[in-house]
């Protein structure tokens, strides 16, 4: 076939031509398994049938009809569908077309908000290190993973990058995880003070890191004592959901299981589950409301955005996860998933760390276990790990972030939530030998 196409690889890929439950397809017949629902995208799988019939029948009826002249049924009824199950406060639900652009529509609004209420000296972003956002300039900026950052470092607007709150790396080993989460989430008062509150808008951050850090969760607490110190400043908490929310950990939202509320919220990947380019960034209806009795309009919009066929595959896929149990069934499948990697690689000699939520855990890869010391990133372990999980015929997401300045590696599992308990064998198994290889 041509190779005109290209993609982030020049590397020749295999042709994906079909897909069915947790398996692709590939041109030459050969099944492969989708451990990682490709980047935490296909929850559902690769057939679903609901998720097709909505899309077939949003498409007889009506493609596109642009969000500046007209709403739309399948739009409305999936913003009420997330508004139902949405945290506490969130009240209002902007649909685009994938995570980078929520983030800059979320980076957009804060800053109009802060207009809009006569503080516009509002302006700064701060973030964490180890972070993804998008690959958008907006996007890219706020986040904090300092090789997808480099090449474009002078196009990117200045942004603070606090710590994260990563227990394997940075916990002392006097300190109680309750108090590693305090410390490290009292870098944000601390930075927001070094700069003036008055200059800053918002603070960004993963409940659960995705691609940088690999299915890094907070500690109980962080996320609490970051809530209260963003309103006891003035300052938009932004939760990036877009690789973890949409039942991802085993709730609809993953900062429910921190027990807290955003200001604004951005989903896309499992939203859609595959079957659209989707994604939504939603807010409170105090922010809302301040736009909308003030300028009457929030300034910002894409031609695609609000598509209905992309938003009835959201409603379809939605509705899959809350009407089938997937959300109980993404806890329970993610306990088999952890048991099965610590049987696994408990042991193994340069497996550091395995972690993660639900249906989203990783491994991180070590040097050394006893040290925590990354390999070499001349050793290209990640992409050594990625040639040998294919060469397996199975597909996770083999990823690096910084560690302490150096690259570290991890792989992020993240398979549909109808996976079966010899699937998860099967993907383990074949994940093993992988590591073996590359190693
Ligand atoms: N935010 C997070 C947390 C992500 O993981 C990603 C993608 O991996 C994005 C934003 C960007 O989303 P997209 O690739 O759909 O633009």
């Amino acid at each position: 076939m041509g190779g005109h196409v290209f993609g982030r690889s020049s590397a020749p890929l295999p042709t994906a031509v079909r897909g069915e439950g947790c398996y692709i397809f590939d041109a030459n017949g050969r099944a492969w398994l989708d451990g990682s629902g490709g980047a935490a995208v296909s929850c559902l799988g690769h057939s679903d049938p609901d998720v097709r019939a909505a899309v077939h029948a949003q498409l007889d009826r009506l493609a596109f009809a642009h969000t500046g002249f007209f709403t739309s049924e399948p739009a409305e009824a999936l913003a009420d569908l997330l508004v139902e199950n949405a945290p506490e406060g969130i009240d209002k639900v902007y649909l685009l077309s994938g995570g980078s652009e929520a983030v800059e529509a979320a980076i957009k609004l804060a800053r109009q908000y802060f207009l809009e209420i006569g503080q516009p000296g509002r302006h700064r972003v701060i973030a964490r290190q180890q972070s993804y956002h998008g690959n958008t300039l907006g996007a890219l900026a706020a986040g904090g993973n300092a090789w997808r950052r480099e090449k474009y470092a002078p196009l990117l607007v200045e942004t603070s990058h606090i710590a994260p709150c990563y227990e394997y790396r940075f916990r002392e080993d006097a300190e109680s995880a309750e108090a590693y989460g305090l410390r490290t989430a009292n870098e944000l008062e601390a930075e927001i003070e070094r700069l003036g509150p008055e200059s800053v808008m918002a603070f960004i951050a993963e409940p659960v890191v995705g691609a940088t850090a690999g299915a890094v969760p907070a500690v109980e607490g962080y996320f609490k004592r970051i809530r209260e110190i963003c309103g006891r400043h003035g300052v938009l908490l932004i939760l990036d959901e877009v690789m973890c929310g949409m039942g991802r950990t085993g709730t609809l939202f993953a900062c429910e299981q921190d027990g807290i509320s955003p200001d604004i919220v951005t989903i896309a990947k499992g939203l859609g589950a595959g079957y659209m380019p989707i994604g939504a960034m939603l807010c409170s209806a105090a922010i809302h409301d301040a736009i909308a009795q003030g300028s009457g309009s929030f300034q910002h919009g894409h031609t695609y955005h609000g598509h209905p066929l992309a938003a009835a595959a959201g409603g379809a896929a939605i509705r899959a996860i809350l009407d089938r149990g997937l959300l109980p069934r993404v806890r329970e499948k993610g306990a088999v998933l952890d048991a099965a990697l610590r049987a696994r690689f408990g042991q193994h000699p340069h497996v550091g760390d395995i972690r993660g939520r639900g249906l989203f855990r990783a491994i991180e890869i070590v040097e050394d276990r006893g040290t925590k010391e990354p390999f070499d990133p001349a050793r290209k372990i990640n992409a050594k790990v990625k040639a040998a999980v294919m060469s397996e015929g199975l597909i996770c997401y083999p990823a690096g972030g910084t560690v302490d300045g150096r690259k570290g590696d991890h792989v992020l599992i993240a398979p549909p939530y109808i996976i079966e308990d010899d699937q998860i064998d099967e993907l383990t198994d074949k994940l093993g030998r992988a590591v073996e290889t590359a190693l």
